[in-house]
């Protein structure tokens, strides 16, 4: 089996381009979940407006979220995209967290990790990384949460293989920093993905950690991102 590459020096280098600490804000645990919904498969500007319209609108705990429409959730929250799906999971998570916690999700929370994802992830439309968001950020777990450019940058570099489940890349990345360093972490690599390691044009020629990159070693060899190299051949091609 092939050996898999460690995480640390890739995370330490990662750690050290942003010069922030971050430190938990304890938010309210509703309005977390209610946030994070928000966030699944759409960008932080789209969800932060969002969010923003759905608290000037209706103001999000879960009395005043019980008592409004759907209709009236859908229009605020549309820029998030997927408005109707995502006015149905609102409304629905809020009635069981009416039902089942009077509305407060704190005691969730006071619970041990495994205890209390197990308990989130049983409300409609919250899944491992909801879950570990709201667990990390709004009670303290140590627990580092993998998004989509978490997921993209650890199978880049070969630190898990490319059909690596939520929980493997989790611990993997877990694995390559101190736990107290998780929230950061979290943050630093999403960032990292945004501006360094994108989904498309990921930009190896300027990205600090090209030289433990598993990725298009062509194109960070020559310090060019894989997409400009692959122009500039059929550029090439096009003239002979
Ligand atoms: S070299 Fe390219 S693919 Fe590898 S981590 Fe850097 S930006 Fe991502």
């Amino acid at each position: 089996m092939k050996a898999r590459k460690k995480p640390n020096e890739a995370l330490d280098r990662i750690l050290s381009i942003y010069p922030r600490r971050w430190t938990p804000n304890r938010e309210d645990p509703f309005k977390a979940l209610i946030r994070t919904i928000l966030s699944q498969n759409t960008n932080w500007r789209n969800e932060d407006k969002a969010y923003r319209r759905l608290e000037e609108a209706i103001s999000v705990t879960p009395n005043t979220i019980s008592a409004a429409s759907f209709t009236d959730i859908a229009d605020a929250i549309h820029p998030a995209g997927m408005y109707n799906q995502r006015s149905t999971i609102i409304k629905e998570v809020t009635k069981k967290v009416l039902a089942l916690y009077d509305g407060d999700l704190t005691q969730v929370l006071s619970k041990p990790y495994p205890e209390a994802r197990e308990e989130l992830m049983k409300l409609p439309g919250v899944g491992k990384k909801t879950a570990d968001v709201v667990l990390l950020f709004n009670a303290g777990k140590l627990v580092l949460p993998v998004d989509r450019h978490i997921a993209r940058i650890s199978k880049r570099l070969g630190l898990v293989p490319s059909n690596a489940d939520y929980d493997t890349i989790r611990l993997t990345i877990e694995g390559g920093t101190a736990p107290e360093n998780y929230m950061d972490a979290h943050i630093k690599l999403i960032q990292f993905g945004r501006d360094v390691c994108r989904a498309i044009k990921p930009r190896c020629g300027i990205c600090p950690i090209s030289d433990l990159c598993s990725f298009p070693t062509e194109a960070v060899r020559n310090k060019k991102s894989p997409n400009e190299t692959e122009s500039s051949l059929k550029r090439r091609k096009r003239a002979e």
